[in-house]
């Protein structure tokens, strides 16, 4: 905590690239196989702005509404892309698929069908991942996927899914049961990785390429596990001090 106090959002975003870059080289995977959101939910536009200077150009944010807000005054940073990383509610969709670039949230098919309805007025597509609840925990958003025996029960959801022209899969997302530990949440990362290969297998057709999983206190494990994607907030952003101003 003393360390997040007294560095700079510049120096953490440089020394978890280099920790990412480390994990990416053990675990004997190309260099640009793992992408780094940088989290800013909760986090003020200057600050943003910072870890854009310290080189970040893909972000992670929850609320759609305090996005757009923030984006309205990030326009001249036209390379920075937003990924939307938390729970849709569905009149908040059309938010999504006009200021989002990309939704690792995707947790149920109503919502899809929501967003693909506003994206075929503005003409664009939407890269998804679709979230996994692979712990079971009644808390956690996503598609009920702890049980492996029960896994034939969600192709027809993603089948309905698939048939949203406007909506492009691309793989899976999950975010395991909070632990201090980063080894307890290595069988979920697995789970996941098991998960994709049966949805491989079962619906080859579809691009299952992507992983997003791993934060702050277990992207590393992530990374051995197979993640595309890691999502870091309060390791390079420090504590959340926003207010959350949507609900
Ligand atoms: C907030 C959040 C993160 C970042 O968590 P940190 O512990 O701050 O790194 C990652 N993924 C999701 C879905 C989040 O909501």
């Amino acid at each position: 905590m003393s360390e997040i106090l007294t560095s700079t959002i510049a120096d953490r975003y440089k020394r978890i690239s280099e920790r990412l870059q480390i994990a990416i080289t053990a675990a004997g995977r190309p260099m640009d196989s793992v992408k780094m959101l940088v989290v800013t939910k909760g986090q003020p536009v200057e600050k943003i702005v910072e870890a854009y200077n310290a080189g970040a150009r893909l972000f992670g944010e929850n609320y759609p509404e305090e996005t757009a807000r923030k984006l309205n005054t990030l326009t001249a940073y036209t390379d920075l892309q937003i990924h939307m990383i938390g729970h849709l509610q569905s009149r908040k969709a059309r938010v999504v698929a006009e200021s989002f670039c990309y939704m690792h949230s995707l947790d149920r098919v109503s919502i899809a069908q929501k967003l693909n309805q506003e994206l075929e007025s503005t003409g664009r597509t939407l890269p998804v991942l679709l979230e996994m609840n692979v712990s079971g925990e009644e808390s956690k958003q996503g598609f009920n996927a702890w049980d492996p025996q029960q896994w034939g029960n969600l192709l027809d959801e993603i089948g309905q899914i698939a048939a949203c022209k406007s909506l492009e899969i691309h793989g899976l997302m999950t975010m395991p049961p909070l632990s201090a530990e980063a080894e307890a949440v290595r069988p979920y990362f697995q789970k996941l990785s098991k998960l994709r290969e049966y949805l491989t297998f079962q619906m080859p057709s579809i691009d299952w390429s992507e992983l997003s999983m791993g934060t702050s206190s277990d992207f590393e494990t992530a990374v051995q596990e197979g993640a595309t994607f890691i999502r870091v907030g309060t390791a390079i952003m420090g504590p959340r001090t926003y207010k959350k101003l949507s609900i």
